[in-house]
């Protein structure tokens, strides 16, 4: 969704959005790019009241806003709110804590938990397959382990091990996107489907040399480097630094900003991080209204989902 809007900081940001109404003129660009409608029953002559902010339909004659029927319209939130923090959580490369957030955009620190969790689900990709050079890994993420009484702690559970740490395979293609999904266990089946959902026919697999990505060779070409005998790299560039690059991202952003992620909310987590991976550089003053359209459709994840106890 093209904008031309480009923003060099935060500050410049905030003084483009200065009031309600600039938000509510630029959400309006975005939610009604395909013709004006209205949210109660889809028709498409609409009137709106001199005030700017309401509107009405010509057929079912009932009023509403350009925040009714989406995430926003649900909110107590000034649209001004939602904007700047969808702009934090797009732009800061390492995530943003739900205290900072909330120091930032000025609303309590619950309510930021919110926000970080909505804008968090609406980064959820569904873009097409890799292709060429893809490196496929495994990371296993270590849940609240620290916060464990010390007698409560399993010990050597590092490397293959979900007994307390939840495994996350990625695929990266090089120079290009990367695909991250949390599991239960990580074995043959799952790599397979992964690789059948993400990976395009005629690629490149690159992996190391663990049991489960043995069988790859009969679907793909495929290069192995002997991590268990301290190889990291092969001539011909057959290596996975790429994808281990991108856990070393989420890892530092897991100890350094989150802290812990919970089982329940990881894949969230791995979305986010997915989601700025694959952001250009040069797209950015695109990210923030595609961000803005993906949230206000994202009505589906209530407050209630969010805070049950993860089963
Ligand atoms: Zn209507």
């Amino acid at each position: 969704m093209k904008t031309g809007m480009g923003f060099k900081s935060l500050t410049e940001f905030v003084d483009h959005f200065k009031d309600e109404a600039t938000c509510r003129e630029h959400f309006a660009k975005i939610r009604f790019r395909d013709g004006e409608y209205c949210p109660h029953c889809g028709h498409s002559e609409i009137y709106r009241f001199k005030s700017g902010a309401r509107y009405r339909c010509a057929k079912c004659k009932v009023d509403f806003t350009i925040k009714t029927g989406t995430v926003f319209g649900e909110s107590k939130l000034p649209l001004r709110k939602w904007f700047i923090a969808i702009y934090l959580l797009s732009t800061s490369s390492k995530g943003i804590s739900s205290v900072q957030l909330a120091k930032q955009v000025g609303v309590s620190q619950k309510t930021a938990w919110f926000l970080n969790h909505r804008i968090r689900a609406a980064m959820k990709q569904n873009n097409g397959q890799l292709f060429g050079s893809v490196e496929m890994d495994e990371t296993y993420i270590g849940g609240q382990e620290k916060n464990k009484h010390r007698s409560k702690r399993t010990s050597g559970t590092q490397g293959r091990s979900v007994k307390t740490k939840v495994p996350v395979i990625g695929l990266v293609e090089r120079g290009g996107e990367v695909r991250a999904e949390a599991s239960d266990r990580v074995g043959m089946r799952q790599v397979e489907k992964l690789i059948v959902q993400h990976v395009a026919m005629g690629s490149k697999l690159h992996t190391d040399d663990w049991g489960a990505y043995s069988h790859i060779g009969r679907l793909f070409l495929h290069e192995i480097v002997n991590h268990s005998t301290g190889q990291y790299a092969r001539p011909g560039g057959v290596h996975t630094n790429t994808i281990e690059s991108f856990w070393a991202l989420f890892k530092r952003g897991f100890q350094g900003v989150y802290h812990s992620m919970s089982r329940k909310h990881l894949q969230r987590y791995v979305n986010e991080y997915a989601y700025r991976w694959n952001i250009r550089p040069g797209d950015l003053q695109d990210v923030f209204s595609d961000m803005v359209n993906r949230v206000s459709q994202s009505n589906q994840l209530s407050y209630n989902r969010l805070t049950e106890k993860f089963a």
